[in-house]
């Protein structure tokens, strides 16, 4: 089966006229996709063009098998399938300025940071681009019962996405496509653990993404101690790699750091993270580590939290303690899902 949804509207065009059909129809089919149409429903095509399209292809390769909505805050946690049965999570944020999907790049990760859901398994497989857009418009087909629509994308649900770079880059010019979804790629946010290589790339594109890097310590020593990729690029690697993206965006980078309590949340801390980020265009997220029953970190007071904010801020650095939503529907990082495959197993 050909999955049509990575394709843009060129391609998809070239494989339509391949099937013998007319150019014309290429662009229709297209628009529907976006639209988060199944074949059945693309009623300006016969109903013969239909089933043999259904026959040969996916229009949606992503499908909702579970939505948990927090009473607290409206945000909702989804399990999505995808054809070959496998599973990842997406998160719907409501915001004042809109609202924002946490989607995954890949089922599982190779990454292995210690705090992690996602990870303990290991990476089962990259999603397809086709896949990526699938989790935007699946979402968009049950906000529209709110006539509602993703304004804004995170990648930061499972998966490390520049470990996944071509995929995640075709996706992102997938958003652009003129009869498409249309999302602003000023509106997309890309997190990652630090692939210095890929920050380099990425500032080429000419897709100037908000970069997030999970940096979560201010020292290479500290930062060994919960992710393996530190092993492979140090910090100041990582700041220059931020620095050119920096140059070439115009865009600010936000870093994120999850507290834990004897890790990484002392006053110290905080002052040699200032000393790093001083005199860069960034912003500070923190985040008080979401403790993971699979892993034996710590989580952090909100007392601490506030009192490393203020060293941040007292050092000049422009910081905020990210707002939790979710946190009672399981919206951490690979958590329902761990808790749909446990349930199972
Ligand atoms: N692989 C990418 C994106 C996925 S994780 C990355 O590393 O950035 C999204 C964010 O959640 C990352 O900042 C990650 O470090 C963080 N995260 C993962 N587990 C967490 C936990 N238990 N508590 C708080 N943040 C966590």
């Amino acid at each position: 089966m050909t999955e049509l949804t990575g394709m843009n509207c060129a391609e998809l065009t070239e494989w339509v006229k391949a099937q013998g059909y007319p150019a014309f129809r290429g662009k229709q089919i297209f628009r529907w996709i976006h639209q988060g149409a199944e074949f059945g429903e693309m009623t300006n095509l016969s109903k013969e063009m239909r089933a043999k399209l259904e026959s040969v292809a996916v229009a949606q390769p992503v499908h909702i098998r579970l939505k948990k909505e927090s009473p607290l805050d409206g945000t909702v946690k989804l399990l999505y399938e995808l054809q070959d049965g496998n599973c990842v999570e997406g998160v719907v944020m409501r915001y004042k300025y809109g609202v924002s999907l946490c989607i995954s790049t890949q089922v599982g990760c190779r990454m292995g940071c210690r705090f992690c859901a996602s990870t303990l398994e290991g990476r089962v497989r990259n999603l397809t681009a086709g896949e990526m857009l699938g989790e935007i418009l699946c979402a968009n087909r049950f906000l529209a019962d709110e006539d509602i629509r993703i304004s804004h994308v995170v990648l930061m649900g499972s998966g490390e996405p520049l470990d996944n770079y071509d995929e995640v880059i075709r996706f992102l010019r997938l958003l652009k496509e003129e009869e498409g979804i249309r999302l602003s790629i000023r509106n997309v946010s890309l997190s990652t653990c630090g692939i210095v290589p890929k920050i380099y790339d990425l500032a080429e594109e000419g897709l100037p993404v908000t970069l997030c890097i999970s940096l979560h310590a201010p020292t290479d020593e500290i930062r060994r101690e919960t992710m393996p990729i530190a092993y492979t690029w140090s910090i100041s690697e990582i700041l220059e790699a931020c620095r050119n993206y920096i140059r070439k965006t115009g865009r600010r980078v936000i870093f994120e750091y999850a507290l834990s309590d004897g890790l990484n949340a002392e006053e110290e801390h905080a002052k040699q993270l200032a000393g790093l980020l001083r005199g860069m265009q960034c912003h500070v997220n923190l985040i008080p580590l979401n403790v993971v029953k699979e892993r034996e970190l710590k989580g952090i007071s909100e007392e601490k939290v506030q009192r490393f904010l203020k060293v941040l801020q007292e050092n000049h650095i422009s910081a905020t303690r990210r707002r939790e939503m979710g946190d009672d529907i399981e919206g951490a990082c690979g958590q329902l899902r761990r808790s749909i495959i446990n349930a199972e197993v």
